[in-house]
């Protein structure tokens, strides 16, 4: 059987990073960069105060009196040149006149009227010596034109969006959306807000898989149930493939019972890679290609479902997003309590939390792969390795938070 990176290796070196698209700013966010952006200018582009003051000459500061020549606004472009003796209102983000080399702040001077609309002095006075270059902001400061500020592979931030508006982009080359597919399969299965009949369970995979594919900014297509037979498996893959999708996600119907016949379709209408890994929970896991479209089926059981998303399926939406970086934080934690394990890479629900500076993490109970309050207490995957079966109190293992 299958070691968990063996499978996930196997699995990613099917797929690329999508195409690229220009699209309008404000539609960027979490978007993943499909270019290095260069800066196209300096930043700021101009000298310019931080403070709200006057604009002077530091060697001018043993002068008792300056007289004021403009005012200079935020927005405006100064027209005189300061000579000495001479000084200029300024406000925050106004550029610095020629001949300035320090802004004074309103604060430290005897002009006394702050209010808005209050006229510039004709004579500023203040009784401190300045440096040269104290409260501005030099031209190419922050950034160099030709500088690259933000790389290929980059998940796009809010203010990464902010960056990119300073620095005059109105659109960007980022990576399509990848698309998915997601379908259930069981005769058991049942819609919620259908009522439940003798034998029946609501399908509740499809919505935390839905919601999970949307976490990793990728686009869910919501393909239903299938039912327990050949011609309704079949019938489903077709409809995703016709969706022209990066990848269709099914869960339940993989493993050797009686009626999982997803398997079976995916060969015979494909190819199946592997369907089983050496792990818990969520060995039953196949891998192929229905139609040369990739193909991942899910275990059935709520937990494992998650599980394998999170261990196959996010690496290959962020593969697919064209994504450089990891979202998944893996870290250290502190076991409060003996943890027992079966041998198998297992992936085990706990709650963390931080005691001095350390996280401690227990169980948040049972381990049945049916049991999903456990994961919805849950903070953290463990990953307990293979070949472990006794994980002692005290010990650190590695988590993923979630
Ligand atoms: P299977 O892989 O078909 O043997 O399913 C394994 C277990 O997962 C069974 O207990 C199923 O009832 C359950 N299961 C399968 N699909 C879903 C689903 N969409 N939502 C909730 N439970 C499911
Ligand atoms: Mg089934």
């Amino acid at each position: 059987m299958l070691s968990v990176s063996e499978a996930r290796e196997r699995i990613l070196s099917n797929f690329q990073a999508t195409a690229e698209e220009t699209l309008p700013l404000g539609q960027c966010a979490n978007r993943v960069l499909a270019v290095d952006v260069p800066a196209p200018y300096d930043l700021p582009l101009f000298d310019n105060s931080s403070m709200d003051g006057f604009a002077v000459r530091a060697a001018d500061a043993s002068l008792l009196t300056l007289s004021v020549v403009a005012d200079i606004p935020a927005g405006s472009a100064p027209t005189v040149t300061l000579a000495q003796g001479q000084a200029a209102r300024i406000m925050t983000g106004a550029q610095l006149p020629e001949g300035a080399d320090a802004v004074i702040p309103v604060e430290d001077t005897d002009f006394n009227s702050r209010e808005p609309g209050a006229a510039a002095p004709q004579t500023v006075s203040f009784s401190r010596s300045i440096e040269a270059g104290e409260n501005i902001r030099r031209r190419g400061a922050d950034i160099r034109a030709g500088d690259v500020v933000l790389r290929k592979g980059r998940r796009l931030k809010p203010q990464d969006l902010g960056l990119l508006a300073m620095l005059g982009f109105a659109k960007v080359a980022v990576h399509k959306k990848p698309r998915i597919a997601l379908l259930s399969s069981g005769d058991e299965l049942i819609e919620v807000g259908t009522p439940l009949t003798a034998g029946k369970i609501h399908d509740s995979n499809s919505f935390t898989l839905a919601a999970l594919i949307e976490n990793a900014d990728a686009e869910v297509l919501r393909m239903g149930v299938a039912k327990d037979t050949r011609e309704s498996v079949e019938d489903l893959l077709q409809k995703a493939v016709r969706e022209n999708v990066d990848l269709i996600i099914t869960s339940a119907g993989v493993s050797v019972g009686a009626f999982d016949f997803v398997k079976e379709v995916i060969e015979a209408n494909g190819s199946l890679n592997f369907w089983r890994v050496n792990m818990r929970p969520g060995k039953p896991l196949a891998f192929g290609e229905y139609q040369s479209k990739p193909f991942i089926g899910l275990p059935g059981n709520p937990v494992s479902a998650f599980v394998g998303f999170e261990i196959f399926v996010r690496p290959v939406l962020e593969k697919l997003s064209g994504r450089s970086d990891g979202s998944r934080l893996k870290v250290k934690v502190r076991c409060a309590q003996e943890i027992e394990s079966d041998g198998r890479e297992s992936y085990l629900r706990a709650k963390v939390r931080v005691e001095n500076g350390v996280y401690i993490t227990e169980l948040t109970g049972h381990q049945g792969s049916g049991n999903l309050l456990s994961l919805v207490e849950a903070d953290a995957l463990l990953i307990i390795p293979a070949g472990v079966k006794c994980v002692p109190v005290g010990r650190e293992v590695e988590a993923y938070l979630l």
